[in-house]
């Protein structure tokens, strides 16, 4: 208790210092703090994953999903080459390409189209659609890089 007595009151002097405009004296709690709307993508402190061609944000961490248990796939095409997806529920980068096709289809009642980067058209991978409206992207992760 005495020490508490004591010490705050340095504490209190340096804090008027560095907080001149504290003035919350007849401030109502109901005030709102403030008004930027939460699902923008604006934020610029806010992660994003980007293009590794051309640095175009293409959707954020925050988009991340999992299809069949699992945020990552490894799939082959019938090339053979092998894809390494992550399933994102928005990828607001992407433009697309070419028709919606069921054909060779990695997941199950899902039809898909090709998504591209939206800036310099590099394939980043598909978006999926199934009959019932649902939707996600498959984008290929290591076309894809952190924004940090
Ligand atoms: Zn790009």
């Amino acid at each position: 208790m005495e020490v508490w007595m004591t010490t705050p009151a340095c504490a209190a002097v340096r804090y008027c210092y560095r907080i001149p405009g504290k003035d919350q004296g007849g401030g109502s709690p109901g005030d709102l703090p403030e008004k930027a709307p939460e699902d923008q993508i604006s934020d610029e402190d806010e992660e994003l994953i980007l293009c590794r061609q051309c640095d175009r944000p293409i959707t954020r961490p925050a988009e991340r999903m999992e299809m069949a248990g699992a945020h990552k796939h490894t799939f082959a095409n019938p090339h053979g080459i092998v894809f390494e997806i992550g399933c994102f529920r928005a990828a607001f980068g992407c433009g697309y390409s070419g028709p919606t096709t069921g054909e060779f289809t990695w997941f199950q009642g899902y039809r898909w189209k090709v998504a591209v980067c939206g800036s310099c058209t590099s394939h980043l991978g598909w978006l999926f659609l199934s009959t019932g409206g649902d939707a996600f992207h498959g984008l290929i992760l290591d076309r894809l890089k952190s924004s940090e």
